[in-house]
């Protein structure tokens, strides 16, 4: 995390564009130092009481709400008395305006104490950013500044039960009312934090509701609060809560709205891309988590191996114990480098809206800047998927790897590394599955927005050519940048043969990305020139045997994959 906000980001620049001045740099980046270790005290002093009342359950309240438990609510009071939450709505608001990387970092760490707390906070920053870049004036005053204090908390109403990854599926309903005010009715299910005062409900337009139907078209997104302007209740109501097998702190809420009353964010109709930008914040959240979590159960194993023996030493010694503690050491520094990575970039490319939104600039500096953006909001939106399905499938694994170094203890709740795996499998679920965020990935490939975050990583590795360390690691990943093209080519020819294989391509493009940015990484600390070698010696060869795989076993496999799941229905 220092290396990132020390030597890896050029905040003087990121200020700069941001604010159209001189920034004293020292000054911001002090500050937020300060808040990140104020953070990560707070974070590591959660992580015993979190683990001791892991199975305690959210519960439905009185007034049709639901609420996390004990612990959960202390630690939210003691972040909110230390101001953090909501840490990136602007100033004016009465927030920090943190960029999103330190943002990440805030979740990460918080995630590794407890997962569930993580939850109320990330979806409260991002319905408040939501509400900052979507609400009227008149919204966003009433309602951010009450986000900020920690008064209110969000969370964000997609899910019914026939629509789950297909949002096109959605039937709550939106009616604007004669004065302005939208009234929402409707069931949602699975809403984490539903029992929040704010909710933002992607709901389908009445005036086109048969039309729009089956389509993500004439979809509004509505900020429903639980109670009105005069402090009575609106139609909002909790009626069930999940029993899950982790996460259990985090409310899984069904949410049923009747004659709920709103406001909508941005134009009616164009509530999805609201949405999406909602959801596309909350899928690097939830990539922080995993995050988080990944670091939580590498230190567990760690610490148990060292502390353990079995055939008179340490069973760290052992190497095939030692491998796989190194395997989960490497993976996470990859996850972590492209996930902060993709930060840097979306803020970037929010200081250059923000220069933009200014109105100011000269002509030919908007237009240099317009075009900056263009070309990164393209990477963005690639490289978003791709930290979502990263970071959570590699929690999965190394969660799973720290139980095997625990052996049985692993097993039982003498041990806290089960609960981590537990939390850890909801990860490439929610906010859209693994095979939505590849199937995202590929439209982003198809749309050639590859080809621009492959520009950009062909000339960092060509200027590693001259750094002795890293010039013969760089040429391989160039030559795992060429298996990647070499697959899509094969893949491209047939849209459903590239369905098939869309998690396989997935997997190379992150592993090309995550290999530069730990390249990246050597310059500023020399020490982690193991972390890249580790990680692209295996991944090379992952490459070439991924690049095999879809040339070769392109011919008929859709075919016989139904023909092999028709037998378990008609074994004869
Ligand atoms: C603990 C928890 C918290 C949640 N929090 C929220 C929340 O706060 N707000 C909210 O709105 N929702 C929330 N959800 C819902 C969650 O986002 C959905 O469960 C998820 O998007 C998947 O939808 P589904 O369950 O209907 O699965 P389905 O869409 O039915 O998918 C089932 C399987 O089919 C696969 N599949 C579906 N379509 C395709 C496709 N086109 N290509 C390839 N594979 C496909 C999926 O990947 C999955 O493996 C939460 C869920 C849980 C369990």
């Amino acid at each position: 995390m220092r290396l990132y906000l020390d030597h890896l980001v050029d905040w003087k620049r990121l200020l700069e564009i941001r604010s159209g001045g001189a920034v004293d740099v020292n000054v911001e980046v002090g500050a937020y130092r300060t808040i990140l270790e104020t953070a990560a005290a707070l974070a590591a002093s959660f992580e015993s009481e979190a683990r001791k009342n892991w199975a305690a359950e959210a519960e439905l309240t009185p007034d049709g709400g639901a609420q996390s438990p004990p612990h959960i609510r202390q630690a939210y009071d003691q972040l909110r008395e230390a101001g953090l939450v909501s840490l990136t709505v602007g100033e004016q608001y009465g927030g920090y305006g943190l960029p999103a990387l330190l943002n990440g970092i805030f979740l990460e760490m918080i995630s590794r104490a407890d997962p569930s707390l993580m939850m109320v906070l990330g979806l409260q920053t991002g319905a408040a950013s939501d509400i900052e870049e979507y609400g009227s004036d008149e919204v966003k005053g009433a309602f951010l500044p009450r986000f900020t204090s920690g008064e209110v908390q969000g969370c964000m109403d997609l899910t019914e039960p026939q629509a789950g990854s297909d949002l096109g599926g959605i039937v709550t309903r939106a009616t604007v009312l004669p004065d302005g005010r939208v009234q929402v009715d409707g069931q949602k299910i699975y809403i984490s934090n539903g029992g929040a005062e704010v909710h933002l409900v992607l709901a389908r337009d009445d005036d086109k509701f048969e039309q729009s139907r089956g389509t993500t078209q004439g979809l509004s997104l509505v900020l429903v609060p639980r109670h009105l302007e005069d402090g009575s209740r609106n139609g909002v109501r909790v009626t069930r809560l999940e029993k899950k097998m982790g996460i259990h702190g985090s409310a899984t809420c069904e949410v049923v709205f009747e004659s709920a009353i709103g406001h909508t964010l941005g134009a009616a109709g164009e509530g999805f891309r609201a949405m999406l930008d909602l959801m596309n914040v909350a899928r690097l959240g939830v990539a922080s988590q995993a995050l988080g979590l990944c670091e939580a159960a590498l230190h567990d194993a760690v610490a148990y191996a060292h502390e353990r023996k079995q055939f008179g030493k340490a069973i760290a010694e052992q190497p095939m114990v030692m491998a796989m503690l190194a395997n989960m050491t490497v993976d996470t520094e990859a996850v972590r480098a492209l996930l902060y990575r993709t930060y840097r970039l979306l803020d970037l490319d929010r200081a250059r809206k923000a220069a933009l939104a200014g109105g100011n600039l000269p002509d030919a500096e908007a237009s240099a800047i317009r075009a900056d953006l263009e070309r990164d909001t393209a990477r963005v939106r690639l490289l978003t998927p791709l930290c979502k399905y990263f970071a959570t499938e590699t929690c999965d694994n190394i969660t799973r790897d720290a139980m095997q170094v625990f052996g049985g203890i692993g097993f039982t709740m003498d041990a806290d590394v089960a609960k981590l795996h537990a939390d850890s499998l909801i990860m490439t679920v929610y906010e859209g599955t693994s095979e939505i965020q590849a199937s995202f990935a590929l439209r982003e490939i198809g749309k050639g927005g590859l080809a621009v975050v492959f520009k950009e990583i062909r000339s960092e590795l060509a200027a590693m050519a001259d750094d002795p360390l890293r010039a013969d690691l760089a040429k391989r990943v160039e030559g795992m940048a060429e298996r990647v093209e070499e697959s899509m080519g094969v893949m491209f020819s047939d849209i459903s043969y590239a369905l098939l294989r869309a998690k396989l391509l997935t997997e190379m493009v992150i592993d090309v990305i995550a290999s530069c940015e730990l390249l990246e990484q050597v310059v500023a600390d020399r020490d982690r020139l193991d972390i890249a070698k580790s990680f692209i010696a295996r991944h090379a060869i992952k490459a070439d045997y991924l690049n095999r795989r879809i040339a070769e076993n392109a011919e008929g496999l859709l075919e016989r994959n139904a023909r092999l799941v028709a037998r378990v229905t008609s074994p004869a």
